[in-house]
């Protein structure tokens, strides 16, 4: 399905420091947006209070809306099931974009939106090709739009540190679960 400008979209979103760019460059290319934090991957629990503490400070000053879907994390493990063991970049983190997507594609459907995307391709880490595989693949199943971005490009990644910087974000030093912050 065709994206075009001056729509509706819900952005999937892991933390302020990926949000912070996205949402502003979003914004300034015409879209209306709102954000939505569902990452059941974070471990442990404090941590993932901060990351979504830091989000809900930056949202309230920048006046985005932001909403919170929250999850056992049993069902992220059931997910990856089997792939526990996998590197970082691997099938464990396509079978994660996946579970984290597909809630967002069907939020967005439920909810009145055109369509849906993901400041996950923000990260040098990611494999932004993959992610808006999985993101285009989910979209056509429910049939909603979805926004290809690769948000790393025209220097991306470097504003979004400058942002941080400017807000004071906590940044991480791990993806996100468990495996990731066993390395
Ligand atoms: S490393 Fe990151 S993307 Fe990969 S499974 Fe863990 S939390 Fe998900």
């Amino acid at each position: 399905m065709d994206f075009q400008k001056q729509k509706k979209i819900l952005v999937h979103t892991c933390c302020a420091p990926c949000s912070g760019y996205c949402f502003e460059k979003l914004v300034n290319d015409g879209y209306e947006i709102a954000g939505y934090f569902y990452n059941p991957n974070i471990h442990p629990e404090p941590e993932y209070k901060k990351r979504l503490g830091e989000l809900a400070r930056y949202s309230e000053q920048m006046n985005f809306q932001v909403l919170i879907e929250e999850e056992p994390p049993e069902l992220w493990f059931d997910a990856i099931k089997g792939l526990e063991q996998e590197k970082e970049g691997g099938k464990r983190c396509e079978a994660c974009f996946k579970v984290r997507l597909e809630k967002t594609a069907l939020f967005a459907k439920k909810n009145g939106f055109d369509g849906f995307t993901t400041v996950l391709t923000i990260s040098p880490h990611k494999n932004s090709a993959v992610i808006n595989q999985i993101g285009k693949k989910i979209a056509k199943k429910y049939e909603i739009g979805f926004l290809e971005e690769n948000f790393k490009k025209h220097d991306g990644f470097k504003k979004s540190l400058e942002l941080s910087d400017k807000y004071g974000f906590y940044r991480q030093n791990y993806c996100g679960c468990v495996y990731s912050k066993k390395k």
